[in-house]
Parts: structure tokens; sequence; C-alpha cells
């Protein structure tokens, strides 16, 4: 068990856990593809939260991921990058068809939160063979369906409406590398508890410890704290805060 405790621009950034991953101190030195890099800068990000700093190194490493900072620290991309790079080094290929294959499932409590998740993943994902689509609920589902058989690499859902699609045998979840869950704490607060647990654990799904499975909170409180010892294993914890004084 080992543990790091740096100061970034009077923000903490702490990673505890076992084999800890050394966190990264900006993009460039992260061994991105150049290509994301590119997309990173066109996006205006000069260089990583603290949040990104530690996630960044630790999704890198194929490792599970808890990180709690407050709303605006950047969480998005703490998982959009390394996730996105990780496919593009493995050399994802586009498909499409009835039933589609996500190597990536970000679930997400809101439709608002979801439309800003994609639009992220676009930005990265300019220029490059992999695709986003977002399905959420509250609409009709014939629109989203076919953009999710145009091809799909990347899904960013709401949990509800994802749990519809599965019921619907949309999704197969064989080729699943990375299960995301953002914002956490709101999805259980929400009520989605057992759609969360439809889709962890869909016949498809490859078993926690053959995916990996990330989850982004701003809090960490106890329905949280089992959520994850239920989907993860061997996890690094991720937090950040204002030094205070
Ligand atoms: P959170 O999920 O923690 O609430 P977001 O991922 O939504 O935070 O990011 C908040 C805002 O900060 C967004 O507008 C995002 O584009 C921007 N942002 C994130 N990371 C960076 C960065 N490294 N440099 C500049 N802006 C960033
Ligand atoms: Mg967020």
């Amino acid at each position: 068990s080992g543990e790091n405790f740096k100061n970034f621009d009077k923000i903490a950034l702490q990673v505890t856990g076992s084999d800890v991953p050394q966190y990264i101190t900006s993009f460039e030195d992260a061994g991105l593809r150049t290509l994301l890099l590119d997309n990173i800068k066109k996006a205006g990000y000069v260089k990583p939260t603290p949040v990104q700093k530690g996630s960044i190194a630790v999704i890198l490493a194929k490792r599970d991921l808890i990180a709690c900072a407050v709303t605006g620290s950047g969480k998005t991309a703490a998982y959009l990058v390394p996730v996105m790079n990780i496919l593009l080094e493995q050399g994802v290929a586009p498909s499409h068809g009835m039933v589609q294959k996500p190597e990536v499932v970000i679930v997400a409590p809101t439709r608002e939160l979801a439309i800003q998740i994609h639009r992220e993943a676009c930005k990265f994902a300019y220029n490059s063979v992999l695709k986003s689509v977002i399905i959420y609920g509250g609409t009709v589902t014939s629109h989203q369906r076919s953009n999710v058989q145009a091809g799909c690499n990347i899904l960013v859902a709401t949990a509800g409406r994802l749990k519809d699609f599965l019921e619907r045998g949309v999704f197969d979840f064989s080729c699943v590398k990375f299960l995301i869950l953002d914002e956490a704490d709101r999805m259980l607060d929400m009520g989605f508890g057992p759609d969360i647990e439809k889709i962890a654990a869909h016949p498809t799904m490859p078993p926690k410890g053959v995916r990996r499975t990330c989850m982004f909170s701003a809090t960490f409180p106890e329905e949280v704290q089992a959520l994850a010892a239920g989907y993860m294993e061997d996890y690094i914890f991720v937090t950040t805060g204002t030094v205070g004084g």
C-alpha cells in the first residue's frame, strides 16, 4: 500500500491504493497519441487539472479508479482522455450493425450531463476512427437506435434508457473495456442503483477485473463505497480538494 500527497496550485491531489501509478504532470508527458493531444489543445486545455493528473495516470495503467472532486474540476476529461488513448492505441475499428459492441460505456444520471459528456467525447474524437453515441430518456428511441447502429465505440447513456436498450437487445457488451459511472453519488440518490446493477451484471458484460471500472463522484458516502466494493477490483482512490488556511 502506498500514498502520494502533492500540492498543485494550492489544490491537493491525493492518490491512494496499492502500487499507485505516478501522476502525470502535463498532457504532453502522458504519452498520448498526437491526434488526441491536438484535439485536447483545440479544446483549449493547456494543462491537466489535479483530478486529471491523478486519474489519467491510473486509467492509462489500466487500474480501477474512484475519483472524488468537486463539480467543475474537470472529471469528464479525466476519464475520456485516457480511455480514448487506449482505444486509439489498440486500433479500434469503426463498426455498424443491428447489435452494437461498444468498447466504452459511460453512464450518467441526467440527459444534460450525458449531452455534455458526449460533446466533449466528440471534440476529443475529432478526425479519429472513434465514434461517440448518446442515448437518453424522454424522447422516442428510433432515432437514437439508428445512431447507435451506425457505429458506436463510446456509448454515453443515462441509466434508465440504457437499461431499456439492453432489454431490447441493442447492445452486446462483450467488447467493453471500460465501464464509467459518472456522478455515481447522484445516480444512487436518484434511485438508479438497480439500473446500474442490470448494466454492470449484464450477461455479456465482462466481469470486474476483466473490464475496468471507473467511478466519478463529488462525494464519497457509504452507498458509493458499497457500489465500488461490488464493481471494482483493487481500485485506486483519487481525491482532490482545496488546501485549507
Ligand atoms: P466536472 O465533471 O468535474 O464537474 P467538467 O469535466 O464538466 O467538470 O469540466 C468543467 C469545465 O472545465 C468544462 O467546461 C471543461 O471543458 C473545462 N475543463 C476541464 N478540464 C480542463 C483543462 N485541463 N483545461 C481547461 N479547461 C478544462
Ligand atoms: Mg462531471
